[in-house]
């Protein structure tokens, strides 16, 4: 059965980074009918925190990736402790005592020789006496994962066929001096026990796989298939590294960004499909193929997900919108008419205030000198109210009759005048909700 993971390390909160590598798992997993896990990957107790942990669930539900399972890794440390000692057992396990400084100097030397800066494997050289001396001067050695020199292969679900010589990458550290398990190979373990069969990441975890396919085959996993998604960039092609911080999901739903705005985006943003807004998380599933995504990076604008909140509010009846109707005040006996009105002339829902408030309390009126009069005639033909959606037509026919105004020398006076605008909504769904003239009605 289909099963994938999105593995974050609660280190800090999701950005559409991240949630790139979340969705694709998520409709890979429910695309098949198979399962969907949310792992935790905190090894790491001095960075991991709970608070993340918390944010990482409320940013998925609010997206609407539910999780069939969650599983954390600081509670799976002892199945990392038993394939370490199998490692070990096969002679794929080695302590090595080299202190950072070292390390550095080393791959300094071999750049200046022309050399890939990759682990010597020096610590293979040490006598038992040797690594008891090391031992007792520096404390506990990183243990790494002896690699078989070999090419290592795969066909990538995103950048095709894959082959890495072994021998330009150091062996992986997997534990470390203090005893903290690494993440390399707590997540093969995982993706082993737990009988992951897709696995899709960010193309920074490339080297990451192909020595994880070599420790799965070490201790007799399955290997699952793997695909690499590319890196996000800003929308001129920058670095967005450094800016992704700013993109945390909370971030954007605090700008008001609609789930299935991002969700449509980002499930088609570097692939060979044009962006389409879904309708719901069905259409997505649907249309979703992670082969069809590219290797070359994918430019991410943050401003194309206005449009297309826009464009799905639009779309929504009021029962969906209901909460935000009434937040922004408008009385449930005019939330109907009142979200027809403004569906279409929103960006995000926090705009529906400001045409609560034009509606309750009238908009300093636009009037053009020679249109002072005009205005006042108009005025004055108002019809009596109740006012429905047939009043402004009724209306402005009339004005039309008395002043002789036609089109937009008819109209727009009208529409500066009520709502101090030159454009906005319709005015016959607009004209009953304005209460200032209502009452006058
Ligand atoms: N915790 C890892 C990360 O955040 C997971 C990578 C993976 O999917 O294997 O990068």
């Amino acid at each position: 059965m289909t099963t994938t993971r999105f593995a974050p390390s609660p280190t800090g909160y999701i950005h559409v980074g991240n949630l790139r590598t979340a969705l694709m798992n998520y409709l890979i997993a429910r695309k098949a009918g198979g399962t969907f896990i949310l792992r935790i990957d905190d090894t790491d107790p001095e960075r991991s925190k709970e608070e993340y942990v918390d944010a990482i669930k409320q940013d998925l539900e609010w997206l609407g990736l539910h999780w069939d399972k969650v599983e954390r890794q600081s509670d799976r440390l002892d199945r990392y402790a038993e394939a370490a000692d199998k490692l070990r057992e096969m002679g794929r396990f080695y302590e090595a005592f080299e202190t950072p400084t070292e390390l550095d100097l080393k791959r300094k030397k071999q750049l200046n020789m022309g050399k890939p800066p990759v682990y010597d494997r020096a610590a293979l050289n040490l006598s038992d006496a040797e690594k008891d001396a090391l031992r007792a001067e520096r404390g506990n050695g990183v243990w790494r994962f002896k690699l078989d020199h070999e090419r290592i292969e795969w066909n990538d679900g995103i950048l095709g066929d894959i082959s890495i010589d072994a021998a330009s990458v150091s062996d992986p550290v997997l534990i470390r001096g203090d005893g903290q398990v690494l993440y390399t190979i707590a997540s093969v373990v995982d993706d082993t026990e737990m009988g992951v069969t897709d696995v899709v990441r960010g193309s920074d975890h490339v080297t990451n796989t192909a020595t994880q396919i070599q420790i799965i085959e070490a201790l007799g996993g399955n290997c699952p298939r793997f695909a690499h998604h590319s890196l996000l960039t800003g929308p001129q092609g920058e670095a967005l590294s450094k800016r992704l911080g700013t993109l945390a999901l909370r971030d954007l739903r605090e700008q008001g960004v609609q789930p299935m705005a991002l969700l449509s985006l980002m499930a088609r943003l570097g692939s060979s499909d044009p962006v389409e807004l879904r309708s719901d998380m069905a259409e997505l599933i649907e249309g979703f193929d992670v082969n069809r995504f590219g290797a070359a990076p994918t430019k991410f604008d943050v401003q194309d997900l206005f449009p297309l909140t826009a464009k799905h509010l639009q779309s929504l009846p009021l029962a969906d919108v209901a909460d935000a109707v009434t937040d922004a005040g408008v009385p449930a006996e005019l939330a109907e008419p009142f979200w027809a009105m403004a569906r279409e002339n929103i960006t995000t829902l926090a705009d529906l205030k400001g045409w609560w408030e034009l509606c309750r309390d009238g908009a300093e009126p636009l009037i053009a000198d020679e249109d002072r009069e005009f205005i006042a005639e108009a005025i004055a033909l108002l019809p009596d109210g109740p006012f429905d959606g047939e009043t402004w037509g009724t209306w402005t026919k009339a004005v039309k009759e008395a002043t002789g105004r036609k089109g937009k020398g008819l109209f727009m006076p009208l529409r500066k005048a009520l709502t101090g605008m030159e454009r906005g909504p319709e005015m016959a769904a607009l004209l009953p909700l304005l209460q200032v003239i209502r009452a006058r009605g």
